[in-house]
């Protein structure tokens, strides 16, 4: 494993750099920075940014218009547009894109590769109902099989943004036999009659996640990716994908610059409490540094054509744990005026200032949303419990 990049990652570094100092927009950098909420057209209008610059999917191939980096190169972009305050890339899109790569039909990837290259669809995943979350298995969304459609009953529940979404990739059941061999991937198309979507509020007061109902819903046997009732095979392919992506070693290094320049002024002459932050800060980059380590020996792993196993697990344990400890960090960092949640706070439209209701500024007012929106990490993409079965099992054999 190596520790420092070589010339030919440093120059990769430095273009990335001088990309994202050109061409993201003050405006959209000033959202993400002071923790705003972005509309969907914040997100394509980002999207459509690196799509003109053939980075709209770092881990697409070549052969389907991709860059073709490696893992350190996409480590380092990732790294990057954390840093300089870009929005992040839609997560659906890095897992969808590569089931569709692998799976999908001639026709399904004419249809929606390039779509989603310009965020032209925007992508859902319909995976946890009411009773299957970490028990994926048992879901019991059915569809059943009438000549050339599917006809999909059933309830999906907390899909991110599936009220701003074209399309869903979804897992239904479609035999009654062993869990997993009777389930298939289908895409449904968010306008077909019978799908209903209805709102969920996060404990930060904010609209992201939904309940999707599925009434009579018609899909065609043409959107079905693989084949029927081997549909887990997929998902599980998915789910490795997007754990691997939630590594955040930019974010993480963000978040610890901005409890830095909050904590600096201090520094002078600092309070008990003050330093007692400081080393609450040192150890965390010390922790960061060695988990960016960790995810270093993976991406070398991976260079050596060994699988990511277990790891993307450990990396997921490890970046949400950091990620909580480090969003706690920052709420501390603002002292008691930030403890009062104002969900308003992270509207773009919102002020604070004289006649508002306290007296500091609207990032400041924004930090306890922020802090209660980072408890979510430990849970979606499978739990903190669930991922340290993978790990007993595949690494420690029991
Ligand atoms: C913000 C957010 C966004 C999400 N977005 C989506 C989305 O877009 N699409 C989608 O399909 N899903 C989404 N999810 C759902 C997410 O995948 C599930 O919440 C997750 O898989 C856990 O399932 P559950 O909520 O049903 O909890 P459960 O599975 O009921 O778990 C409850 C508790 O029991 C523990 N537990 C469960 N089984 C075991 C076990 N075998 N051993 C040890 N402990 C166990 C869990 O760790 C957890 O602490 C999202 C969730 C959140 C919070």
């Amino acid at each position: 494993m190596e520790l420092f990049e070589n010339a030919f990652e440093r120059a990769f570094r430095a273009e990335i750099r001088h990309f994202l100092a050109a061409e993201l927009p003050g405006s959209l950098k000033k959202k993400v920075m002071e923790f705003q909420r972005l509309e969907r057209a914040d997100f394509v209008l980002w999207h459509n940014t690196l799509a003109d610059h053939g980075f709209a999917g770092p881990a697409w191939p070549k052969e389907y218009g991709g860059p073709g980096w490696n893992a350190m190169q996409r480590k380092i972009f990732d790294e990057e547009c954390f840093l300089a305050g870009a929005p992040r890339l839609i997560p659906h899109v890095n897992m969808i894109c590569p089931v569709l790569q692998r799976y999908g039909s001639e026709a399904q990837k004419e249809r929606f590769l390039s779509r989603i290259w310009r965020l032209k669809d925007w992508w859902c995943q319909g995976y946890s109902e009411p009773g299957a979350g970490s028990d994926l298995a048992s879901l019991q969304t059915r569809a059943e099989r009438r000549g050339d459609v599917y006809v999909v009953n059933g309830q999906k529940t907390w899909t991110t943004w599936a009220h701003w979404a074209d399309w869903m990739f979804c897992l239904v059941r479609t035999d009654s036999g062993k869990p997993q061999a009777s389930i298939s991937f289908l895409l449904i198309d968010m306008k077909a009659p019978g799908v209903t979507v209805r709102p969920i509020i996060s404990t930060d007061g904010v609209h992201d996640l939904n309940d999707v109902f599925l009434d009579d819903v018609e899909v065609p046997v043409s959107m079905r990716v693989g084949e029927e009732n081997h549909g887990w095979t997929i998902a599980k392919y998915l789910l490795t994908h997007e754990r691997t992506d939630l590594a955040g070693v930019g974010l993480c290094k963000r978040f610890l610059h901005f409890a830095k320049q909050v904590l600096a002024p201090r520094m002078e002459a600092p309070e008990p409490a003050d330093l007692r932050l400081r080393d609450r800060l040192r150890e965390l980059e010390l922790d960061v540094k060695a988990h960016e380590w960790t995810v270093l020996r993976v991406i070398s792993a991976d260079d050596h054509g060994e699988s990511a196993g277990a790891a993307a697990s450990i990396l997921k344990i490890r970046s949400t744990e950091l990620q909580q400890a480090i969003t706690a960090l920052m709420l501390d960092c603002g002292g008691p005026q930030s403890l009062r949640h104002l969900r308003q706070a992270r509207e773009v439209a919102w002020e604070s200032g004289p006649g508002a209701v306290l007296p500091v500024s609207a990032m400041q007012h924004a930090l306890a949303a922020h802090y209660l929106d980072w408890r979510k990490v430990t849970i979606f993409g499978g739990t903190t419990e669930v991922q340290k079965n993978i790990i007993s099992k595949t690494v420690l054999g029991l």
